[in-house]
């Protein structure tokens, strides 16, 4: 599901329900009854008619960013394969919900392997899943090595805007299993729990205000037989409601709001590096070449957490980069929301304002588009010019 589908498919109940998660059966890893912190709804605006505008203009503008999200059609890989005596657990193909999901598809992954292992643990890739997979088997009390062709920041993982939200992970197009419904499901809820309880404000992640405006009207599906994928999904999504034509503070036809996180990604992987080499954990530069390297590893379990790269060294003809442009304009503490409108988007960040919008399959380009540059501005220009005080 993408960030449109779900504007136009959205159960405007507001959701309160205490989540369980599965993550409560293994309080070794963690346990959210365990932990009293959880973060605090800072920056959430009373109302919708007093939130600031976003400055847009080209003098404005600080840095571009490219980065490829690691799509599948049929969605995430996270399956257990037998290579000769060493164990692959698969973890990879997030598209655009990476950042989202990673510590929930961390779960679903060590659950593949972890028990009855012994020995060192191998994880191959430095972004976010190979962090957070790390993290987890090491919490679990195993010695883990990674084994990345890049580091933070290089990663694909750095690029990502950090809405929480599991944004375009498969095709809305295809029906995809109740397996990987099961998946996602527990995904989603496990990460949105195992975010929360990430205080420390060196990960970058606070509750955000999201606005999604639309030029035709925002229906209801509340009592409507909805798919089950999107009904789970409304339950991570607090204070979802359409707003009333007097609280809507764009001029553009309807808004809903709904409360979510922003995890910013140069801290959160700033601070899982960390983490990780503070509970011992070793870095190696390497790229895997072959499978047979991979084999010839000494750890004899290994998580397969290299995004696009899963597709050569793993032979994933499903995998298929989805290229995105973002472009940042000087930061604007002001502003703590992020707005959605059509393929635009705006998150607000400590090190900018992100303005996004691009989703270009089978794109593998990582140079700057300066025309889409000049398009995106002038589209979110216009947006924010249409803000109105209501
Ligand atoms: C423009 C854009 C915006 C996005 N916005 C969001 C968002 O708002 N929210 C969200 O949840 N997600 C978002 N995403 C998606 C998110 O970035 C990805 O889903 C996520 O980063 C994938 O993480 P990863 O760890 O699998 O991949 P990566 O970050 O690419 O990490 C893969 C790692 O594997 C290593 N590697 C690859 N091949 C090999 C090899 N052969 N041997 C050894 N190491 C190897 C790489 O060097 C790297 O360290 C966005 C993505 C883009 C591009």
């Amino acid at each position: 599901m993408n960030r449109r589908t779900f504007l136009r498919t959205a159960n405007l109940a507001a959701a309160s329900a205490m989540l369980s998660g599965c993550a409560r059966k293994n309080p070794a890893i963690f346990n959210p009854a365990m932990n009293q912190a959880a973060l605090a709804p800072v920056n959430l605006p009373e109302s919708a008619c007093h939130i600031p505008p976003v400055h847009v203009s080209e003098d404005r503008v600080i840095r571009t960013v490219v980065g490829l999200r690691p799509h599948r059609r049929s969605g995430f890989r996270v399956e257990r394969e037998q290579l000769g005596d060493t164990v692959v657990v698969h973890n990879y193909g997030h598209g655009g919900g990476g950042i989202t999901l990673s510590w929930g598809t961390a779960k679903l992954a060590t659950d593949l392997a972890l028990k009855g292992h012994t020995g060192p643990v191998a994880v191959l890739g430095c972004g976010v899943i190979g962090l957070t997979t790390a993290r987890m088997v090491q919490d679990a009390g195993f010695p883990v090595t990674i084994y990345t062709k890049a580091m933070p920041p290089d990663t694909t993982s750095n690029i990502a805007g950090g809405q929480w939200y599991p944004a375009s992970v498969y095709d809305d197009a295809l029906k995809v299993s109740e397996s990987f419904t099961d998946q996602y499901l527990a995904a989603a809820k496990y990460a949105y729990e195992r975010y929360q309880i990430t205080t420390d404000p060196r990960y970058g992640v606070r509750w955000m205000r999201n606005y999604s405006v639309s030029r035709t009207p925002i229906q209801s599906n509340r009592g409507r037989d909805r798919p089950r994928i999107v009904s789970g999904l409304d339950l991570l999504l607090p204070e979802h409601r359409l707003l009333k034509q007097e609280e809507n503070p764009f001029r553009i036809g309807y808004a809903a709001q709904y409360d979510g996180m922003i995890m910013e990604p140069p801290m959160l992987l700033n601070a899982l590096i960390t983490d990780f080499r503070v509970a011992d954990g070793k870095v190696v530069g390497r790229e895997l070449k072959s499978t047979a390297e991979v084999r010839s590893l000494k750890e004899k379990l290994v998580f397969n957490c290299t995004g696009l790269g899963a597709k050569t060294l793993f032979d994933d003809k499903e995998l298929v980069p989805v290229r995105g442009q973002l472009t940042f304009l000087l930061p604007q503490p002001e502003v703590t929301y992020a707005a959605l409108f059509e393929d635009l988007y705006m998150f607000s960040r400590h090190d900018g304002i992100l303005l996004g919008g691009t989703h270009e399959e089978g794109n593998s380009s990582l140079a700057v588009d300066q025309a889409t540059v000049k398009e995106k501005l002038t589209a979110h220009a216009e947006l924010f010019a249409s803000m109105k005080a209501c």
